[in-house]
């Protein structure tokens, strides 16, 4: 397999009506027709090109899907107003009451809420399992089975899903595999490793600039026209639209996403190498003693590196708060959640991001309440950000 993510949106040469490099932003909600019948064919879904009211679809959220869709070599794909929005729209779309999902469970704080507080109101069912066991996977099928949900690279314990085999399982199952890969994008294609759906949050590393919050889905054609059917489709009738402005912002943000996944992974490597030394316990995908190194090692494309995100446990609460207070004052980054920004962000993730979770889950699954997550940043002087690091321990 040889796909080049940046390769094919650099492909699309996306341009505006007039010429313009940028295409132009839609300041628009609705559309003007010739004729009655034009908009009325619209409304059926059949006008393929025709704009009809902007929380349906829009020229500059159109631009935007086309570049993910071409990213993730996907038929088509939808832009929403958060990565939450991405999830829990197509989670709904896929499922009915009576349906059963099969989650990782460590996920993101939100996505494990939703599958746990939320769906069991309206009668699906959610299995919450180690999804780097297989075998635990297999033996949660059940018959009514409509999804199985991953992360590819999982928040915050940084476990890599092993996507061809999970993909084997749920279609084996008549099942789809939908995969989050809000923290690796370009350097995994999930679709192209057999998962039927993609979602991101763009918040994070897609738009890179923690100035919005946005989401989007990469799938099917089929898929997406059935999300944005009037009459029954999630993305229309729940209404999670992001504004065209911001749309635009992060298409412009998306052609720089290759050089600064390289960057992250790059400085990333480079702490994880060094501060392993250190004696901390430190979980990065890049370092030969992860788990699941060979396994990212063998999906991955490759010249995007490991990614930014890792993780290391300080034991206590106490002494992650100490360490994060002092690499702050020090200049190393920001205590703050969120992740993929051009600055080093860190949280510890029992007490922020992950703190949906109970605290006996977490332990179950192995989140220390020390473990402090990093997303490090795009620092042009890394060697010094290490010693800088050094001196908070
Ligand atoms: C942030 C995040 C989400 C939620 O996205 P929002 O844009 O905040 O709604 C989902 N999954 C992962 C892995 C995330 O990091």
């Amino acid at each position: 397999m040889k796909f080049n993510p940046a390769k094919a949106i650099h492909n699309l040469k996306q341009f505006g009506e007039f010429g313009d490099v940028n295409p132009s932003i839609t300041d628009s909600s609705t559309y003007t027709f010739l004729k009655g019948q034009t908009m009325e064919e619209t409304f059926l879904g059949h006008m393929e090109g025709c704009f009809l009211y902007s929380r349906h679809w829009n020229p500059s959220n159109k631009y935007l899907a086309e570049a993910l869709a071409a990213m993730e070599n996907t038929e088509s794909a939808w832009i929403t107003a958060s990565g939450m929005a991405a999830i829990t729209c197509s989670l709904l779309q896929l499922c009915s009451a009576g349906d059963h999902i099969i989650t990782s469970v460590t996920t993101y704080g939100g996505t494990y809420a939703f599958l746990k507080n939320w769906l069991p109101k309206f009668k699906i069912e959610v299995s919450f399992v180690n999804i780097t066991n297989l075998e635990e996977v297999k033996n949660s099928v059940k018959s009514n089975t409509k999804v199985i949900y991953t992360e590819t690279v999982t928040n915050p314990l940084l476990q890599v899903s092993n996507i061809p085999e999970l993909a084997k399982i749920a279609h084996d199952a008549g099942a789809l595999l939908m995969v989050d890969n809000t923290f690796t994008p370009m350097i995994f294609s999930p679709a192209m490793l057999g998962a039927d759906l993609v979602v991101y949050s763009m918040t994070k590393f897609i738009n890179g600039k923690n100035d919005c919050v946005a989401g989007a889905i990469c799938g099917s054609a089929d898929f997406i026209n059935k999300l944005s059917n009037v009459n029954d489709g999630t993305a229309m009738l729940l209404g999670p639209v992001l504004d065209p402005l911001r749309s635009s912002s992060i298409l412009k943000n998306l052609n720089t996403l290759h050089i600064r996944m390289k960057q992250h992974s790059k400085n990333a490597q480079f702490l994880a190498e060094n501060l392993i030394n250190t004696g901390l316990k430190l979980t990065y995908p890049g370092l030969a003693n992860h788990p699941q190194h060979e396994l990212h090692k063998n999906m991955m494309n490759e010249e995007y590196g490991f990614g930014g995100m890792m993780a290391i446990d300080f034991g206590t609460m106490e002494n992650a708060y100490a360490v994060m207070q002092r690499m702050q004052e020090a200049g190393v980054g920001y205590l703050a959640v969120s992740l993929g920004y051009f600055r080093t962000l860190f949280s510890c993730s029992g007490h922020s991001t992950s703190s949906e979770i109970p605290p006996d889950v977490q332990k179950k699954m192995g989140l220390s309440e020390g473990l402090v997550r990093f997303s490090v940043g795009l620092d042009n002087d890394i060697e010094e950000t290490l010693e800088t690091i050094k001196k908070c321990l």
